[in-house]
């Protein structure tokens, strides 16, 4: 730009500095003489020019080190935006509170050099296996700007909040990270992102994570499990095997699907009445194979067709999708609850969720059902569900091996034994182990069982010798097992 042209208001970047200030815009010709006239005429205008001048020239100055900035941010900074709804944005934060100054850490550094004022606190509840807790506050940098140094380069944070957007899903407020870093270092972007992925890893590593349905998005409930172990629970002979093998089968042969064009699907269905450990085997099942599990209730308020559709097609990766007692989603729609909610998942709307769009991706669902003879044998035909397993009532042999499980040497170590008796010896176990499993034949013939809900709570609150006698007390007898 000439500088006699002077800063115009169209400039926008430069601020005009007092010199210019006084200047008019000088557009025409004419005026410029008839100015330039006065001016050579008169001192003060002449000193005034001086002054134009020098306003002019720090204005493009000044602009063009705005420029410079803007053309060096573009050509030797890179950044990377990481939204609140990505989900690395939870790793990266975790990534960041793991390492940004931590309460007693003395110098206010963390490992990785983090340097901020601005700090949020995000605290965490910690369980005890004795069932004692412990908070843990964790300090992430908070809204704000922040340095730390990574893998030798420097990166700059920007945590921003939206005041005006909000996820209407959790309420909290849309939050947006920047992270800049010289151009030459941006391969350390996929490596600092992986190394929080790995991180959040670790800390569910071994752990099974439930999630629910918030909204339209899965969420994880609570903190991670602990794995449930598989040998905690006790089924019928060959029932866990036959589950297991068919899903580790199914888990292997990707491959073999994708060439046959068939959709990666395997549907289970554990039927049997409450208290037989449908829900406690998937749980198990999920930590044996490591996968985590999407809890979806059908009979939900606000579910829809769409939102079941949408979420199916969402499902985190490595997740089972349970559906608990598909059955009850189905009569209770029916009715209405007090306030006149009507439950606006319809039957042909799981079917077709179910189903879905022939998509390559991975899907495991298991139901459960107490009443497998109410449910309508379309959502149950082969393709939906591919393995039907009943979990009954305490099979005798069954009780028997709980038992054992129990009182055993070899049984749960970790089983509180409260005010029980001394243990006795692991012969003496077998032997009242074998009298159980007599007593419940006994009582099976009569067509009484007891569930193994039941069987658990009186080994939990009892003695060996104290379980035996009063096993027989707890069984009921049957009318429908379904
Ligand atoms: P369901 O889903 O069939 O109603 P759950 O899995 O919720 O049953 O079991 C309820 C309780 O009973 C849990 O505490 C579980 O540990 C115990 N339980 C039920 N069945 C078994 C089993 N087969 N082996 C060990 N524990 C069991």
């Amino acid at each position: 730009r000439p500088p006699d042209a002077g800063p115009s208001s169209l400039d926008g970047g430069g601020i005009p500095s007092e010199g210019s200030s006084s200047t008019l815009p000088v557009q025409d010709t004419q005026s410029e003489s008839f100015l330039s006239k006065i001016m050579a005429d008169n001192p003060y205008f002449s000193a005034g020019a001086g002054l134009m001048g020098i306003g002019v020239a720090l204005t493009a100055l000044r602009r063009a080190s705005t420029l410079g900035t803007t053309f060096a941010q573009r050509r030797l900074l890179v950044t990377l935006e990481i939204p609140s709804k990505d989900r690395s944005y939870p790793w990266f934060l975790e990534w960041m509170a793991a390492h940004a100054p931590q309460p007693g850490s003395g110098k206010g550094k963390g490992r990785m050099g983090f340097t901020s004022h601005e700090l949020a606190v995000e605290t965490s509840y910690k369980q005890h296996e004795g069932g004692s807790g412990e908070a843990i506050f964790n300090l992430v940098p908070g809204p704000g700007t922040h340095y730390f140094k990574y893998g030798g380069a420097w990166f700059q944070v920007k945590r921003e909040r939206d005041a005006k957007l909000m996820d209407l899903h959790s309420g909290s407020p849309w939050e947006t990270l920047t992270l800049t870093t010289l151009s030459r270092d941006r391969g350390l972007f996929p490596q600092l992102l992986a190394e929080a992925r790995e991180l959040a890893e670790q800390s569910t590593e071994g752990k099974t994570v439930v999630y629910t349905a918030w909204g339209v998005e899965w969420r994880p409930f609570g903190k991670p499990r602990r794995r449930r172990e598989m040998g905690s629970v006790v089924l019928a002979k060959g029932a866990a095997e036959r589950v297991e093998e068919d899903l580790k089968g199914f888990l292997g042969r990707a491959k073999w699907y994708a060439e046959r064009g068939i959709p990666y699907r395997r549907g289970y269905l554990l039927h049997g009445p409450p208290g037989s450990g449908k829900t406690s085997f998937i749980q198990a099942l999920a930590g044996a194979v490591g996968y985590n599990i999407c809890l979806l209730n059908l009979a939900e308020r606000g579910l829809t067709d769409d939102k079941l559709n949408h979420l199916l097609g969402l499902v985190p990766e490595r997740s089972f999708v349970l559906l608990e007692d598909v059955d009850s989603a189905f009569s209770r729609r029916v009715q209405t609850t007090e306030d006149g909610y009507k439950s606006s998942v319809t039957f042909s709307g799981l079917l077709n969720a179910l189903d879905g769009v022939a998509s390559s991706e991975e899907r495991i669902i298991f139901m459960t059902t107490n009443h497998v003879s109410r449910l309508d044998p379309a959502l149950i035909r082969p393709g939906r569900v591919d393995v039907h397993e009943l979990l009954g009532d305490a099979a005798p042999e069954q009780a028997r091996r709980l038992f054992v499980k129990f009182y055993g040497r070899s049984g749960f170590n970790d089983v509180q034994s409260g005010e029980k008796e001394p243990e006795p010896e692991t012969d003496d176990i077998q032997r009242m182990g074998d009298e159980v499993e007599q007593i419940l034949e006994e009582e099976a013939s009569q067509g009484r069982s007891v569930s193994m809900a039941s069987l658990q709570g009186l080994f939990i609150r009892s003695g060996a010798e104290e379980a035996v006698e009063s096993v027989r007390g707890l069984c009921t007898s049957r009318t429908s097992p379904e």
